[in-house]
C-alpha cells in the first residue's frame, strides 16, 4: 500500500517516516476503502453489455480498480452498470434491483441507450434514459462505448467518491436518521406508469373526460391554407369554373372546351359548303 496517497499537507510527516506513517482524515481513509472495492452488479441489457464483458477481460482488467468481483445479487453490489437499451418491461425489475442494493450505491449509465434512449428513443417500448427513474452518477456516451470509455467512466466515479466527505450529510445521506425511502417501482400496464407522476396522470384524465386537450405531447392543429374561389363563368366554361376546383385545372378545362367549340364550328361550316 502506498501511504503517500494519504499524506495530508496540513500535517507534514518527516521524510524518513513517510513510508511507515501517514496522518490523514477519516473521510480520506473511508473513501479510499470504497473506491477500491466497488463491486458491480452482474447484468447486461443489450449490445453495450458485450463491451462491459470485454472490459472485465484480461486485456483491460477491471481488477486494477478492485471491481472484478461482479456480483449476481444486488445485496452484495455497490455499483449498477446499466449497459444497454432499457425497455419499459425491463425498467420495473431494474428499479426493484436498485432498491435491493444496500447504501452506499452508485449507478453508471453506459451508452446512448441507457443515457437517453439512443437510436431507439422514439420506440414505443423504450425508456428514454434510465435517469428518469433512478439517480445516475456517471454517464458514458457512445454506441457502444469502448472498454476504454467505460474504464474512464469508472475512474470518473472514483474521483466523485474521493470528493465525498463524512462531514457533509449531502454526500453520505445513508448515515442519516432512519431508513432511506425506496425509489417507487414503475407499474407496467398498456404503458409504463411512474407512481411519482400519478397526480399529473390524474389531471390529464380529468381534462380528457371533459373533452379538453389533455396530453402534454398533444400537438396544436395544423393551420390549413384557405381555398381560393374561382369566379363563376357563363356559357360552356361555366361547369369548369366551379368554385371548388383548382384554378389551374379550371383554366385548362375552359381552354379545351373553347378549342372543341371552334373545331365543331369549323366542321359545321365545311358541311354547309359541301351541301351548297
Ligand atoms: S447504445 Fe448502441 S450499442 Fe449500446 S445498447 Fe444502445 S444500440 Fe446497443
Amino acid at each position: 500500500m502506498d501511504l503517500q496517497q494519504f499524506q495530508d499537507t496540513e500535517f507534514p510527516v518527516p521524510t524518513e517516516l513517510q513510508s511507515n506513517v501517514a496522518i490523514t482524515s477519516l473521510s480520506k481513509l473511508y473513501n479510499w476503502g470504497r473506491r477500491n472495492s466497488m463491486w458491480p452488479m452482474l447484468f447486461g441489457l443489450a449490445c453495450c453489455a458485450i463491451e462491459m464483458i470485454a472490459t472485465a477481460s484480461s486485456r483491460f482488467d477491471l481488477s486494477r480498480f478492485g471491481m472484478e468481483v461482479m456480483r449476481a445479487t444486488p445485496r452484495q453490489a455497490d455499483l449498477m452498470i446499466v449497459s444497454g437499451t432499457v425497455t419499459k418491461k425491463m425498467i420495473v425489475p431494474i428499479v426493484r434491483l436498485y432498491n435491493q442494493m444496500p447504501e452506499p450505491k452508485y449507478v453508471l449509465a453506459m451508452g446512448a441507450c441507457a443515457s437517453g434512449g439512443g437510436p431507439f428513443k422514439e420506440g414505443y417500448n423504450v425508456v428514454s434514459g434510465i435517469d428518469k427513474y433512478i439517480p445516475v452518477d456517471v454517464y458514458v456516451p457512445g454506441c457502444p462505448p469502448t472498454p476504454q470509455a467505460l474504464l474512464y467512466g469508472l475512474i470518473a466515479l472514483q474521483k466523485k467518491i474521493d470528493g465525498q466527505s463524512l462531514a457533509n450529510m449531502d454526500d453520505v445521506p445513508w448515515y442519516g436518521v432512519g431508513p432511506s425511502e425506496p425509489t417507487p417501482v414503475p407499474i407496467l400496464g398498456p404503458d409504463i406508469i411512474d407512481p411519482r407522476q400519478m397526480h399529473i396522470i390524474r389531471q390529464q384524465a380529468e381534462r380528457a373526460a371533459q373533452g379538453l386537450p389533455a396530453g402534454v405531447r398533444e400537438l396544436p392543429a395544423i393551420p390549413q391554407p384557405e381555398k381560393k374561389k374561382v369566379p363563376a363563368k357563363t356559357g360552356q366554361g361555366a361547369a369548369a369554373a366551379d368554385g371548388e376546383m383548382d384554378p389551374a385545372k379550371a383554366e385548362r378545362l375552359r381552354k379545351r372546351e373553347a378549342a372543341l367549340a371552334r373545331k365543331r364550328a369549323r366542321e359545321a361550316a365545311k358541311k354547309q359548303q359541301g351541301e351548297g
